[in-house]
């Protein structure tokens, strides 16, 4: 008898591994794991459809170090996402995201059940992108470097705060380095309105596109800034939708 274990997860990554064979890396509620799928470049494969990236998937696996694909289903894959340029775009710098940070020790079970209800609302919602946005926010408390809003982070000053990208929050005018190119406040307004969304209250978004396109490019600097991140997606997606 071959000792089975049952793993749930998402399909962030597909690689190429000996001569027939490919590894899947798969964000999970433990973190990230690598199932071996034997003879997987084979078109004939049974699990070619199994094992596409951005599948939510239940995998039967075997091994201890290396994980072997034994059997599986697709719970959602995710196709009006797939079918959709722009928005899988949009999704492989999410995945990219949700790659590079994986093997930091947060709350792994939370931020998959997360991630997975917020793609299910981008496959329905044309206004999909502040969706992604949240993923983003997000992880940066997860991280350990989540930007503050309630006070100055320096102080307790509440009044005449601006957000600062390289303190990581608001900041009163004693406590603010000048030459810092200010956020505009609806941009502020939006990011902390999607930093603190409950998905078990859901309100309709509001926002301008333009609000949008600068919370992008803060949301980008911001992870430049503290945590020297940008995915290689990224400069696809400007082509896609223009910033
Ligand atoms: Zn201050």
């Amino acid at each position: 008898m071959i000792d089975l274990e049952y793993i749930e997860g998402l399909i962030l990554k597909k690689l190429d591994y000996k001569e027939s064979s490919k590894i899947v890396q798969i964000y999970t509620t433990s973190g990230l794991r690598s199932v071996l799928i034997h003879g997987n470049r084979n078109m004939k494969s049974p699990y070619l459809n199994l094992t596409r990236v951005m599948n939510q998937v239940g995998l039967h696996v075997s091994g201890k170090e290396l994980l072997t694909l034994r059997d599986g289903d697709v719970m959602s894959d995710f196709h009006l996402i797939k079918d959709d340029l722009e928005k899988f775009t949009y999704a492989q710098h999410i995945l990219e995201i949700i790659y590079f940070f994986a093997s930091h020790d947060h709350d792994h079970e939370k931020f998959l059940n997360f991630i997975i209800k917020i793609l299910k609302i981008v496959e329905s919602e044309e206004d999909y992108i502040p969706y992604f946005n949240m993923i983003e926010l997000k992880l940066l408390n997860l991280l350990g470097v989540n930007p503050l809003f309630q006070h100055c982070v320096e102080c307790d000053r509440t009044d005449n705060l601006k957000f600062s990208i390289k303190e990581g929050g608001m900041c009163c005018p004693d406590h603010r380095q000048s030459e810092e190119k200010d956020v505009s406040p609806s941009v502020v307004e939006l990011m902390k309105e999607l930093y603190y969304y409950d998905l078990q209250n859901p309100h309709k978004l509001v926002f301008e596109i333009d609000t949008l396109r600068e919370l992008r490019t803060t949301i980008d600097r911001y992870y430049e800034y503290h945590l020297s991140f940008r995915s290689n997606s990224r400069k696809m997606l400007t082509g896609l939708i223009g910033y």
